[in-house]
């Protein structure tokens, strides 16, 4: 990976979101971040994303941290908890709100459906409807969703600039942001705040400079450089690894039981076994044998995936 746009010491995290066990693709997201940021002498915090209430579970937490053990992928520090984070939402949600560029949205995600343009991207682009509403149709909207006992979400109004970013293992990334982004949401309609503000906040408040995530995310990222530069807050590199997919071409996901960790242990027997056989699929080392993760930083290839969005698990 070129490393001409790092800041350093390098300061990376793991953010993962408590929602099940993991699998071959968040490994080998965690494993890349990991030999990484230690072959640069960085540091790796830990984050548990658990904003979203209807699925993040306490205990996927406690396993996901000891899984991390088990993987000899340790982390340095304490322990970063969206779901405790509440206040400092609030006031960057305050802030931009101020900035008079936030709208309540009464949209469902039928409407929202129906309303876009078909788009390439996995990501459904908002037409920007609720933009449109005047002050006293806002205001009706609000009184008839009050009196279901229900809230609108918040959006974040976007210009028509494009959004540039070099992408260390990507390369070059440039997006227009009213084409592929759209005004988007920084809090839902159940007043949680939404993943692309809190991951804003907490990569700013817990240093990090690097940020290591799976390809799925490329997407996100002008979303975050926006609200960084609105929020005043410096931007760290980026780097997306690719993605773990299905034969079909569908990413991994936490059905997949194929390529869940605990399905990994009983087909390559021990930890080395698994981190070895993601690393050979992945190109990171030549043949498929056992390694740690203390052997996987002497001798991993980390650029055998550059440009490298996708790859096939077997
Ligand atoms: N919590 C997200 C996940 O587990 C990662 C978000 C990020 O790295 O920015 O997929």
């Amino acid at each position: 990976m070129c490393s001409q746009a790092l800041q350093h010491p390098v300061v990376t995290r793991f953010a993962p979101s408590p929602t099940g066990r993991m699998h071959a693709g968040n490994i080998f997201s965690y494993l890349y971040a990991w030999l990484f940021t230690k072959r640069h002498g960085g540091k790796v915090l830990l984050r548990i994303e658990d904003l979203d209430n209807t699925r993040s579970r306490a205990s996927y937490a406690d396993q996901i941290k000891q899984d991390f053990e088990m993987l000899g992928l340790y982390w340095d520090g304490e322990v970063l908890i969206q779901s405790q984070r509440n206040e400092a939402y609030t006031k960057a949600f305050e802030t931009l709100k101020q900035l008079g560029l936030t709208y309540p949205c009464f949209c469902t995600r039928a409407d929202i459906h129906a309303a876009s343009a078909p788009h390439a991207g996995e990501q459904l682009v908002y037409p920007g409807t609720c933009a449109l509403l005047t002050p006293s149709q806002q205001s009706a909207r609000l009184q008839e969703l009050g009196q279901e006992g229900r809230s609108p979400s918040v959006r974040i109004k976007i210009g028509s600039e494009t959004i540039g970013f070099h992408d260390l293992l990507q390369g070059e990334q440039s997006y227009s942001c009213k084409d592929e982004c759209g005004d988007f949401v920084i809090r839902r309609s159940d007043g949680g705040y939404a993943y692309q503000l809190a991951v804003v906040v907490d990569d700013a408040e817990q240093d990090v400079n690097l940020v290591v995530r799976g390809a799925d995310l490329l997407a996100s990222t002008p979303m975050q450089i926006y609200l960084q530069q609105l929020l005043g807050l410096g931007q760290p590199s980026y780097a997306h690894v690719p993605l773990i997919c299905t034969q079909d071409g569908r990413r991994i996901a936490k059905r997949d039981h194929d390529a869940s960790l605990d399905e990994l242990l009983s087909q390559y027997k021990t930890i080395e076994g698994v981190l070895g056989h993601i690393a050979y699929i992945t190109g990171l080392i030549e043949s498929d044998q056992a390694m740690s993760a203390q052997d996987l930083l002497k001798s991993a290839h980390l650029s055998a995936v550059e440009g490298v969005r996708k790859i096939p698990w077997r």
